[in-house]
């Protein structure tokens, strides 16, 4: 890197708009100077982040803890395991990613040669949420570096010991010019999102999916969006109904059910819903105890407004006829709400439009099929639906009639801990994709490249003489 080396600051809850300025400036010359970055160069620099993250497991797990009593083997499978592997994965297959792609030649370009071409798009900026800080900022810094792209980092205000450890270890590793972490809350952001970045890679809820959107607009910039939303899951009456529910519970409370591809709701077949019940909240029990607050495995609700938000939501369902089948406690202190079962949920309770994003579990009975699928096509397409069933008919149908992100069968979330799929949502939930060789394609252009070698294009010149016109409609009729 032969910018020099500046070093910059920024305030947390108070933004530096101009050092925000100077850093965006110097990531602009380092930009132009990374397109010609090789791929060691980059896996030097992914090598360099991968180092700061396995040498400081400790301070991650404190600030985890800190921020809302995450466990520690929490932090190793949801924060530092999918960053690592993501860094390995980046390590390993970069130089065969960034290979031009050659391309055969089509009846009217007879004679090029032709090759797709994979450029950084520039500098670019990560805004993340809290509910996973440090795996979903640093794992799109990964693909950003892989791809030659310098970036800036928004982590969110509300997980501020993560943030500001983030923003520690980048300084320690990194010039500002290459990867800068800026703090701060909703100012940070737009003092960000009004700068003509060339990639904005945004994690977060549709609602400000939307305003990062049309702030991208102003500047034409191109947009990853991973949002979030109402992720259902069907349990029919041939799954096993054990199995389900072990799952179902791991997935849901797992992070205090803060996870984007959480399930949202269920749906379970009249036949089994009785049962379902029941062994789910077995489950419950073998994963916290009867007593789940005194559990050292199960974290708290990440500040006070959404621990009001979650309640509220329950007190809602509840006043509305909502039974509440298991847990239900909560300490407004400790910010501590029990994994809970809610039955017998009217469809237009709060707690069935909006994202819980909570240890609340709403189960639905259903009879029909159709009608399953004809209320989640009636609502926005999920980032995540899950489906739980040994019948392969009714995994083809589910299949074929709804819209999604991803889907486990027979399984929840682990569709993100897979390095070889995409991960991303559809419209509502989301635009574009992330992780591995998706995630590099995020962060660079696909520049098409001809070239010339003896291709008989010019006959296609005017004049129109006779000859020329029965050429043209030769290749016509056999255009392809
Ligand atoms: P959020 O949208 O409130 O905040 C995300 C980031 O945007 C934060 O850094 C925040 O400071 C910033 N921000 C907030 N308001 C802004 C505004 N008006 N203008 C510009 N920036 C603004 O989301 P959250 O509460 O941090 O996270 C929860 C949401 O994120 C849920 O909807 C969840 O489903 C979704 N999520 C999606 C994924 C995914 O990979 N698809 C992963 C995790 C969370």
């Amino acid at each position: 890197m032969s910018t020099p080396a500046e070093k910059f600051t920024s305030r947390d809850t108070d933004p530096d708009i101009s050092a925000i300025d100077s850093i965006f400036q110097a990531q602009q010359r380092t930009a132009l100077e990374w397109r010609r970055s090789t791929a060691a160069e980059r896996i030097s620099r992914i090598k360099r982040l991968l180092a700061l993250v396995q040498d400081n497991s400790e301070r991650i797990y404190q600030a985890a803890y800190a921020d809302f009593r995450k466990p520690e083997t929490e932090v190793d499978i949801s924060e530092i395991m999918p960053v690592v592997a993501e860094a390995r994965k980046n390590i390993k297959k970069l130089k065969r990613w960034m290979k031009p792609m050659r391309v055969r030649p089509t009846a009217t370009t007879l004679g090029t040669k032709a090759w797709v071409q994979h450029e950084p798009r520039g500098v670019s900026l990560i805004i993340s949420p809290w509910n996973y800080p440090l795996n979903l900022s640093f794992m799109p810094l990964v693909s950003a570096l892989g791809a030659g792209c310098p970036a800036i980092i928004k982590p969110s205000e509300m997980t501020p010991n993560m943030s500001a450890l983030m923003r520690e270890l980048i300084e320690s590793a990194f010039d500002p010019s290459e990867v800068a972490v800026i703090e701060g809350d909703v100012r940070a952001s737009q003092a960000l999102l009004s700068l003509p970045f060339d990639h904005i890679f945004f994690t977060g809820s549709p609602a400000v999916g939307k305003i990062v959107m049309k702030a991208a607009a102003e500047h034409l910039t191109s947009v990853t969006l991973e949002l979030g939303g109402k992720s259902p899951v069907i349990v029919d009456q041939t799954a096993n109904v054990k199995r389900a529910a072990e799952s179902i519970a791991w997935g849901k409370f797992c992070n205090n059910g803060q996870t984007c591809i959480a399930p949202d709701y269920l749906y379970v077949h009249e036949s089994v819903h009785d049962e379902f019940v029941a062994a789910a909240a077995k489950q419950i029990n073998t994963f916290y105890g009867d007593n789940p607050e005194a559990s050292a495995d199960y974290c708290r609700i990440v500040n006070e407004r959404h621990h009001d938000r979650i309640h509220g939501l329950m007190q809602d369902a509840v006043n509305q006829g909502a039974r509440l089948a298991h847990g239900g406690q909560s300490n407004d202190d400790e910010r501590f709400i029990a994994p809970t079962l809610l039955t017998n949920v009217p469809k237009d309770a709060r707690i069935m439009q909006e994202e819980i994003f909570g240890p609340l579990l709403p189960i639905l009975t259903y009879r029909s099929l159709d009608d399953v699928l004809e209320h989640i096509n009636a609502n926005e397409k999920p980032l995540a639906l899950y489906l739980f069933t040994k019948d392969k008919g009714t995994m083809q149908r589910v299949m074929s009639t709804t819209s999604a992100g991803s889907t486990g069968i027979n399984t929840n979330m682990v569709q993100y801990l897979h390095g070889n799929l995409p991960f991303g949502g559809v419209n509502n939930s989301g635009i574009g994709n992330a992780h591995g060789h998706w995630g590099f394609k995020a962060f660079s252009h696909e520049r098409s490249v001809v070239q010339d070698k003896f291709s008989m294009t010019k006959i296609f010149n005017p004049p129109y003489t006779d000859f020329v016109k029965k050429m043209v409609k030769l290749t016509v009729n056999h255009a392809a």
